[in-house]
């Protein structure tokens, strides 16, 4: 009989619990229980990178100090194209209102741009440290492409979904099905990308 995979703890340096089961669930066959990074006090870090890259390392390793154990963060964002990438790492600040006030200020900025021109992107970065001083963390990069719609459409999902359209299947990120987005969607990729690396390190 197969030996049971040994199970071990790392810290998800997040508070979302959306985040902690999608990705728990991802990690589950490897033996990895996680655990949210509440359950040791680690305190809020200020994301000073400037690159999803380091954001998501600054939250890892300020997780995996405080808690003692590997930890994984990530950090995402939208990237459109005709802004130069904006609002990029500053995507849940971009108005400083919140997401409405954030869906708002992309159709302004976007106001006269033709179709052609609306390409973005969502992008996730998720970086696994084995403890604070790791000189070679995990890091995994997936994007999910699409275009910038003129109106919010669905109810589904947060932040920019009602205002990013998906072409392959022909509506808004927040007209997907939960089930379906969380198959297909930045973050799902990077997870997958995270699993096969783990499971071959
Ligand atoms: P965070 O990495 O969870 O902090 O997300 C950063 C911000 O990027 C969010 O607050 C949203 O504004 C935006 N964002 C990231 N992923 C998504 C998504 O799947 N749908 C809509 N907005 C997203």
């Amino acid at each position: 009989m197969a030996e049971p995979a040994r199970r071990h703890t790392v810290v998800l340096a997040s508070g979302n619990a959306g985040k902690l089961r999608e990705l728990g669930e991802v990690l589950a066959p490897l033996g990895v229980t996680l655990t949210p990074q509440a359950a040791f006090n680690v305190p809020e870090v200020n994301e000073t990178g400037l690159s999803f890259v380091e954001n998501a390392i600054i939250k890892a390793r300020a997780a995996a100090q405080h808690s003692g154990l590997a930890a994984i963060a990530d950090d995402s964002g939208l990237e459109v194209d005709y802004l130069d990438g904006a609002p990029g790492i500053y995507s849940a600040r971009y108005s400083g209102t919140g997401d409405e006030g954030n869906n708002a200020r992309l159709l302004e900025e976007l106001r006269d741009v033709p179709e052609a021109q609306r390409s973005a992107r969502f992008q996730c970065v998720l970086v696994y440290m084995r403890h604070a001083a790791d000189p070679t963390p995990l890091v995994c990069q997936a994007s999910w492409e699409g275009s910038i719609l003129r109106a919010p459409r669905g109810e589904h999902g947060f932040g920019y979904d009602p205002l990013f359209y998906v072409p392959e299947h022909q509506c808004s990120s927040a007209e997907l099905p939960r089930a379906l987005k969380n198959r297909i969607s930045h973050r799902a990729k990077a997870s997958a990308l995270l699993f096969q690396a783990l499971r071959s390190r």
